[in-house]
């Protein structure tokens, strides 16, 4: 059993079941499933965990991870010796914890071009011991189907196209992907195999200080391009976004997806549904980055019973439900860093201003600048201050300047005194 000495444990790393970090309600420690994947008895076990060693809450995370939140000192080592014994615990070693990430309908989707699960089992196992590697960095993998993981902000991108089985290579850049080639489905683990120890010699050799692929220089990225000999880059098909709530028609069955305001889930709803993956599918249950879970398998006879329950149990099944415009983290008082009270205050938004709030609309409430819980831009970002207002940031994300500071109340205000665009609303240049 080995895990990260109390005393180097400190807030910002990336956690692990080795690695918790210290947040504002104790230690947080972040479980990495390939594929997202558990079966019931696990997340049953993960829920009877969360509620014996930590404060009971339970957060998916944007990445399809799942976190156990008020961890002590003195519950921990039981915690990780559980999850050591349960086969839960990532590797030893300095990350990353889990390289890749996937739509939580890979090998399932039938709008898929290619096995996306098979890709990304040959980059984490030919990655495994690959040394240089920042623990945040990881690889989405998609298989151009139904759940598009363009926003997931990975540092590089697969996604299969339609096009003679190719698969684009993409890297994060400013407002969008930037596409640096295209691989055959067959060559494709091997070319981001190299993508990745390129970057690692870079990082180790000293070429670079860059911990994530998309602050690179240009010439070292297509640098990496070369070396993995990808051919001329063909940007897959637009895609709408990923839902978050719903369900998929799977052959003769479906795959129900529930989301969970702003990613918390309690023991109760973990355990839940575990109980309604036997009784309505098939056992297992996949963690979303839309942070929510998605249940496979479930007869169309069993849909609406399934729906109902989940309902009742606090999960939000319908696409056009306000909160699920709204993203926030954990904020104050839970995260140590939090100067707002960011899930509370985003579903008083949600309350109050929900009917502005079209599908696919994005607000970011942010309990501080660092961003945790959405890297990018969102129509409407708001930022948490130690004065008790928020910044206002149109069209940007929390790492944007802006001049205008607002209350909560007056935030509202401003989006309840308009009808058109939100983020117009939100623009002191044009509110004026
Ligand atoms: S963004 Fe939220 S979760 Fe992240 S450090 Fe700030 S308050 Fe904490």
């Amino acid at each position: 059993m080995s895990a990260q000495p109390m005393s180097e444990r400190r807030r910002g790393w990336c956690p692990g079941v080795r690695r918790p970090m210290a947040t504002g309600d104790g230690l947080l420690v972040r479980l990495h499933p390939f594929g997202g994947r558990l079966t019931a008895g696990q997340a049953r076990i993960v829920a009877g965990a969360a509620r014996d060693h930590g404060n009971g809450h339970l957060d998916i995370t944007a990445r399809g991870n799942l976190q156990i939140r008020g961890v002590s000192e003195e519950t921990y080592p039981g915690l990780l010796a559980l999850l050591e014994r349960e086969a839960l615990a990532e590797p030893e070693g300095n990350g990353p914890n889990r390289l890749t990430a996937l739509s939580p309908l890979a090998g399932l989707d039938p709008q898929d071009h290619c096995d996306a699960l098979a890709v990304a089992r040959a980059i984490e196992d030919g990655a495994s011991d690959l040394a240089g590697l920042p623990a945040k960095f990881f690889v989405s993998v998609d298989g151009g189907g139904s759940m598009p993981l363009d926003a997931i902000g990975a540092d590089l991108h697969l996604v299969a196209t339609s096009r003679g089985n190719a698969i684009a290579f993409g890297l994060a850049a400013p407002g969008d992907l930037h596409w640096i080639g295209t691989a055959s489905l067959s060559r494709a683990p091997e070319a981001a195999l190299s993508i990745l120890a390129g970057f690692a010699d870079m990082r180790l050799s000293g070429r670079t200080e860059a911990r994530r692929l998309r602050d690179l220089e240009p010439a070292l990225a297509k640098e990496l391009a070369v070396l993995a000999a990808l051919a001329f880059a063909v940007p897959p098909q637009e895609r709408p976004v990923a839902p978050h709530a719903g369900s998929f028609r799977i052959q003769d069955r479906q795959a129900v997806l529930l989301a969970l305001p702003f990613g918390r889930c309690s023991t109760v709803q973990l355990t839940q549904a575990a109980d309604w993956s036997e009784r309505f599918g098939c056992g297992e249950i996949r963690l979303s980055f839309t942070r929510g879970l998605l249940l496979p398998g479930i007869w169309d006879e069993q849909i609406p019973m399934l729906m109902a329950e989940a309902a009742r149990s606090g999960f939000i099944t319908d696409a056009d439900d306000p909160r699920l415009s709204l993203i926030a983290c954990p904020g104050k008082p839970d995260c140590a860093s939090g100067l707002a009270p960011a899930p509370v205050d985003a579903l008083r938004i949600a309350e109050t201003c929900g009917g502005l709030l079209p599908q696919g609309t994005t607000v970011h409430v942010s309990g501080c600048p660092k961003g945790c819980a959405h890297a990018g831009k969102a129509d409407l970002t708001l930022v948490g201050r130690a004065d008790g207002r928020y910044d206002v940031v149109p069209h940007g994300s929390t790492r944007d300047v802006t001049l205008l500071h607002l209350s909560l109340d007056e935030i509202m205000n401003r989006l309840l005194s308009k009808t058109s665009d939100i983020a117009y609303r939100a623009n002191p240049e044009r509110t004026r």
